[in-house]
């Protein structure tokens, strides 16, 4: 029903998105708002036939999707506002100083400008929100890029509904054809020549370690190698301190197991590792949580393979040597469907098995335990990059563990008191990215405004005229509140 699109198509859309960057880069912020304010409208319109699409595609219930509607159109309008306000491009002045000694300085006017043509992969867990209109190709257009998006193929006709929206925004605001466009591949032959093409200039993704960091290779290995913000692999560590789980255990497990379950577990910031000492409040924790697990549901996954791929990784996990179940839900479930469960293992057996340590993208948790204090430690630095690490620990516990928060620094990109990891919430002060494998560059994150900077660049300015400098950089420009005058900021 969708087929491919013809590989000998790829040159003709990345010429006509190149074409499009041209002029759309130049485009004033207010005309770019327009455009994603527009984009949101449409969407809204689409009203329940995109809601029934994508639950038919995805086998996502109604409520989800109606909430990840509400995402997908709340970010177009919070970038719709980022692009308008304009503070982004990091405007920076560093007058000139003629008569500095020994030697003059001069102009220097830096700014971010967009990047270029991006090419978006559709997410197979995010049907709106990481998709055809996700965070990626919304923070693109705020940013003054182009887009070409490769539908995920497990939702082609929920991708074909939403890039309708955006094509009939486009009509609507005047933008350049050629803004957005859209391909199908069920291939990767199709997503992989779109990396390749020279006039690509970055690429964002969102799914398995291995496609993420395939296309990464492909891109680095280009004549020009360009950057690849691909979110992957993280199993989210949920650290309990000894202290603070004696005192509640059923709490904290009624806590995490919702979150392992959330969703059947199809988030990427699912937590899939528990860390703990093992000792009377552990197993009390673990007996809490048994319960609740063999009380809970399997559900239905978003598409064939990655209920496959549930099995698959959940079997491997289960047949390493040392791991133990604690509990799985009653229901064992159809082959579609992912069975909550949750094992455990000590932690001498985790630390030499490297396999342990690997996503298993579902309703999955494995808990390690440690004999003592040396172990625990082992074990958090131990761990790969993740998107999130969580601490269940009260105030006064977590003040006789300061190096515990500086070894997670290190490892994630957001760190989290008392709560779960699961829950993405969209603003400015959200980091939602984190060290590899969590993704493939931890300077920027994926959700809220700052996700624009990944599709810009720095340029600076020496000596330009007044009137021969972007509107940004001009004297003029009511936003240029801070600038450097003679080695100091100040506010004008
Ligand atoms: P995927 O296999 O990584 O595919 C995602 C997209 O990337 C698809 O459009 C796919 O194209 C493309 N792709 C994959 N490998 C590629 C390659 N070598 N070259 C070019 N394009 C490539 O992810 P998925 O199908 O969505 O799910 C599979 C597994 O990924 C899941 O079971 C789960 O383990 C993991 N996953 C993780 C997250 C997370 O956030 N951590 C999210 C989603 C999925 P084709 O479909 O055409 O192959």
């Amino acid at each position: 029903m969708y087929p491919d699109t013809p590989l000998d198509q790829i040159n003709g859309i990345m010429q006509q998105a190149h074409l499009a960057f041209l002029s759309y880069k130049n485009l004033e912020g207010k005309k770019r708002a327009a455009f994603l304010r527009c984009i949101a409208d449409e969407i809204e319109a689409l009203g329940e036939e995109l809601v029934q699409t994508a639950m038919r595609e995805t086998n996502l219930p109604e409520a989800r999707i109606i909430a990840e509607r509400g995402r997908t159109t709340g970010h177009c309008r919070m970038f719709a506002e980022v692009a308008e306000e304009g503070s982004w491009v990091e405007a920076r002045i560093d007058t000139a100083m003629p008569d500095r000694m020994p030697a003059p300085r001069p102009d220097l006017r830096k700014m971010l400008v967009p990047i270029g043509p991006v090419v978006v992969f559709g997410a197979a867990n995010f049907p709106l929100a990481y998709s055809t209109a996700g965070g990626d190709t919304a923070s693109a257009l705020a940013a003054g890029c182009t887009v070409v998006v490769k539908a995920h193929p497990a939702h082609p006709q929920t991708s074909t509904l939403v890039a309708g929206a955006i094509q009939k925004a486009m009509q609507k605001t005047g933008m350049p054809p050629g803004v957005f466009q859209h391909v199908y591949g069920s291939s990767v032959a199709v997503g992989q020549a779109l990396v390749k093409h020279p006039l690509a200039k970055a690429v964002g993704f969102t799914g398995s370690l291995a496609g993420g960091r395939a296309l990464f290779d492909l891109a680095s290995q280009r004549a020009e190698p360009i950057p690849v913000f691909a979110e992957m692999s993280s199993i989210n560590p949920v650290i309990l301190l000894p202290e603070t789980l004696k005192r509640n255990p059923a709490a904290i497990a009624q806590r995490l197991a919702a979150s392992i379950t959330l969703g059947v577990g199809q988030f990427c910031t699912n937590p899939g590792l528990v860390i703990a000492l093992e000792d009377e409040g552990l197993r009390a924790f673990i007996d809490h949580l048994a319960r609740i697990i063999e009380e809970s549901l399997p559900g239905t996954m978003l598409h064939t393979g990655i209920a496959q791929n549930y099995h698959t990784r959940l079997k491997r996990a289960l047949e390493q040597q040392g791991v133990q179940v604690e509990a799985a839900a009653r229901q064992e479930g159809t082959a579609m469907q992912g069975r909550p469960l949750v094992a455990s293992v000590p932690a001498e057996v985790f630390l030499q098995n490297a396999a342990l340590a690997e996503e298993v993208f579902g309703p999955f948790s494995l808990i390690v335990r440690c004999g003592s204090w040396e172990w625990f430690n082992r074990v958090i630095s131990h761990l790969h990059g993740q998107l999130t690490a969580t601490v269940q620990g009260d105030e006064d516990e977590l003040k006789k563990h300061p190096a515990l928060v500086n070894m997670l620094v290190e490892k994630a990109g957001r760190l989290i008191v008392n709560g779960v990891p699961t829950g993405v919430e969209v603003c400015a002060a959200m980091m939602h990215g984190g060290p590899y494998p969590a993704t493939t560059d931890s300077r920027f994150t994926a959700v809220g405004r700052d996700a624009i900077k990944r599709f810009a660049r720095p340029v600076a300015f020496q000596n330009f005229p007044d009137s021969l400098l972007p509107d940004a950089l001009k004297e003029s420009n009511p936003l240029l509140i801070w600038r450097m005058r003679n080695n100091q900021w100040g506010k004008e």
